[in-house]
């Protein structure tokens, strides 16, 4: 049987035809991991294996490695804390996330619009290639597994189990019709009946063509709506970028000196195509959300130099919200402020997020920032995520040393309990060229001769709880 054969010796070539495609598929299937949603909560952004190399200037064959393969899920709602000494990347993998660099490798999927809203070039493109794409997944297994596995991801996204159809101008023409730019949208009244009436054209193919009934489940639960944001076109990334905004960490150099508050709030929408041009509406929009900022209306005809610190940070909030994004990377959004207008700011930002049901991506190197606002808190070290846990799991019993190093250097006011501070021996290793083993091994007061040979993988230790540590804190 072929399906032995491919098991047997997996480097071994097949014969092409539907019966080996099969097999083929059902072996690539067995390597991949099923999701599983345990808290049922709605994922916004899932970013897989995501890379960003940074050229060492002079040397070609160098790259600094801000991050190094990140698995990381940001659920609608929440406020997501990401915390980690200067340098580790996670302002990158803020940027990278909303595609301001270009990532090495990975991929990031939005799941805050229907896909039907966008329909990529690139999802098209896969649709139409069908037939020569099933027949390069054949060629790619005997070939190159690892390209095999991601041609095989990209293809079991879209169509799910109906790669197993043999009937494949059918397949073809009911997705067509479905993604067809400018035929849907998420806007579209009639967008939930077209849903259905694909979907019942999907089961009626799947039902006169597909025999192997098992695999074609499995297949199903790796299909995936998300929007893959690395593969967009530049004009379809912008169209996605009201979605998904920024608070930058410098009130001063992020606000233009030449533009007033009310050009500088007003630009997004603009450009956005919410109003037609600078008219009364535009202006009513503007004021009304400097107003929930906390902004005076009347401060709409100022320049930025006018303003203090705090007040530069709420125009740039402003600046965000006025798109009516659904998700914003605050990065380091009140470092550059004093203590006393950080609380405001954060005060703020709870409060727009329960207004308007925000998910944020907040940064900061400032532990007691992220414990005050943060759901949950991912820790980095040298361009991987070592933890993350719900705020309350990673304060009460860190697992990663490095967390537990973090944690002891919080200032105390408590006399009667002094903390025992961790003090962390040597510098952070060069990214360029991180240690071998785990990256943290040459400075962990924990390390053992297996931290030093073999990079611990990042595992759910506790319900919710993950960590990449071979001796986890207990
Ligand atoms: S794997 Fe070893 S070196 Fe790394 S954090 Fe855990 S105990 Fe320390």
């Amino acid at each position: 049987m072929a399906q032995a054969v491919i098991n047997k010796n997996k480097t071994a070539s097949v014969s092409s035809g539907a019966e080996n495609f099969s097999a083929v598929v059902s072996d690539l299937a067995g390597s991949v991991p099923v999701p599983v949603n345990e808290n049922n909560k709605k994922t916004l952004i899932s970013i897989r294996n995501l890379k960003q190399y940074f050229p060492v200037k002079g040397n070609k064959n160098m790259f600094v490695k801000a991050n190094d393969g990140i698995d990381l899920d940001i659920f609608e709602g929440e406020t997501l804390g990401l915390v980690g000494e200067s340098g580790c990347g996670k302002s990158t993998l803020g940027r990278t996330l909303l595609q301001l660099y270009a990532p090495t490798e990975g991929r990031t999927f939005y799941y805050g619009k229907p896909l039907t809203a966008i329909s990529p070039k690139n999802l098209t493109d896969i649709i139409k290639e069908l037939p020569a794409e099933k027949q390069e997944l054949i060629k790619l297994f005997s070939t190159d597994r690892k390209a095999a596995q991601e041609l095989f991801l990209d293809l079991v996204r879209v169509f799910g189990g109906l790669l197993l159809s043999p009937n494949e101008d059918e397949v073809t023409a009911a997705y067509l019709e479905y993604y067809s730019e400018g035929k849907t949208s998420e806007d579209s009244p009639d967008s939930g009946s077209r849903a259905e009436t694909f979907e019942a054209r999907r089961r009626s193919i799947a039902d006169s063509s597909v025999t192997d009934k098992d695999n074609f489940k499995r297949l199903e639960k790796l299909r995936d709506e998300g929007i893959d944001l690395t593969r967009l076109t530049y004009n379809e990334m912008r169209r996605l970028r009201r979605d998904m905004q920024i608070i930058f960490q410098d009130p001063y150099s992020s606000l233009n000196p030449r533009m007033t508050v009310g050009q500088i709030i007003g630009e997004g929408p603009l450009a956005h195509e919410f109003f037609t041009g600078e008219g009364e509406a535009l202006q009513d929009h503007v004021m009304k959300i400097m107003e929930e900022c906390g902004l005076a209306p009347y401060m709409i005809h100022r320049y930025p130099h006018q303003f203090s610190g705090g007040q530069r940070q709420r125009i740039g909030i402003a600046r965000s919200l006025a798109v009516n994004p659904k998700f914003i990377v605050c990065d380091e959004a009140v470092s550059a402020l004093d203590v006393s207008i950080q609380s405001q700011i954060l005060n703020l930002l709870s409060e727009l997020k329960e207004k308007s049901n925000l998910t944020y991506l907040f940064i900061s190197h400032d532990l007691s920032v992220i414990k005050y606002i943060s759901d949950r808190i991912g820790v980095m070290y040298l361009g991987n995520i070592v933890e993350i846990a719900r705020s309350e799991d990673i304060f009460k019993k860190p697992l990663h040393p490095y967390t537990e190093a973090l944690l002891s250097a919080i200032p105390t006011t408590n006399i009667d309990k002094p903390k025992n501070q961790i003090i962390l021996e040597g510098d952070i290793p060069s990214p360029i060229n991180p240690p071998k083993g785990c990256k943290f091994h040459t400075r962990c007061r924990y390390v053992s001769s297996e931290c030093k040979e073999t990079e611990p993988l990042f595992r759910e230790v506790e319900p919710g709880h993950f960590a990449a540590c071979h001796h986890c804190l207990t």
